[in-house]
């Protein structure tokens, strides 16, 4: 199985603070407006069937939801998947929470979703280029597949590494290792890989003087989204 039991053990360990907005997941909740914003853009998600992959405690499955989407979230940690489930009373939305790898649900569910969201994910697995390709699997012909993680070169270890985990303690110290990182280049190989085109790139930039996110097309050094098509 695609799944590494060490990362999922950190979030599990991390679980009940998912929803604490200037908790260890507060770079996730300030990222997610930007995000929801630029997905809803170029694929307006109102009325689609969308598949969450690594869902987590259900931040992004919620705006999405709150955007009139029907979200499916799928998660192999189950921590963050009992918190995403009280907050989804809480919040009285529908939203379908399961554990399944992407692997296994692109088996039992293939082009089942027109939107595809996997976020902050690759960088936590084995096998990145196995969940593309399940990706592809996933998504109905003519829809989206949104991707979203961290380059990987020495600005993105001095930035995503030292610090967000070490100086500005914006994650807990671990959350990331520097050889998962992923190049835009080596992703744009899997989705070749995997019959996905490449339709939109944008880097995600954090200003620690301001504190504040903006999106850049231009400098993609650090974090970054992607957007791809499965052919019609
Ligand atoms: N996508 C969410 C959470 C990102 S944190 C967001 O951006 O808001 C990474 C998530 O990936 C965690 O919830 C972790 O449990 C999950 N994850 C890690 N490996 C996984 C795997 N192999 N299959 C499914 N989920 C996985």
């Amino acid at each position: 199985m695609n799944v590494d039991p060490d990362e999922l053990q950190k979030f599990d360990a991390l679980a009940n603070r998912w929803w604490d907005r200037n908790g260890e997941f507060k770079p996730l909740h300030d990222i997610n407006p930007l995000r929801a914003n630029w997905f809803d853009g170029l694929a307006p998600v109102a009325g689609q069937h969308v598949l969450d992959i690594g869902c987590g405690g259900g931040i992004l499955a919620e705006a999405l939801t709150q955007r009139g989407a029907h979200v499916t979230g799928i998660d192999m940690a189950e921590a963050p998947l009992a918190v995403a489930k009280l907050h989804r009373l809480e919040s009285g939305l529908d939203i379908e929470y399961t554990k399944a790898t992407a692997e296994d649900f692109a088996h039992t569910n293939p082009e089942h979703f027109d939107i595809v969201t996997c976020l902050e994910m690759l960088e936590h697995v084995p096998k990145p280029n196995s969940v593309v390709k399940a990706c592809a699997r996933l998504v109905k012909p003519g829809g989206r597949v949104f991707f979203s993680t961290i380059n990987r070169n020495p600005k993105s270890y001095l930035f995503a590494i030292l610090g967000a985990e070490y100086v500005l303690k914006l994650l807990p110290t671990g959350t990331h290792t520097f050889r998962k990182f992923i190049r835009p280049s080596e992703l744009a190989g899997w989705l070749r890989a995997a019959h996905l085109e490449l339709e939109s790139m944008t880097g995600l930039v954090y200003n620690p003087l301001t504190k504040n996110y903006r999106l850049s097309v231009t400098d993609v050094d650090v974090n970054y989204l992607v957007c791809a098509r499965k052919p019609t």
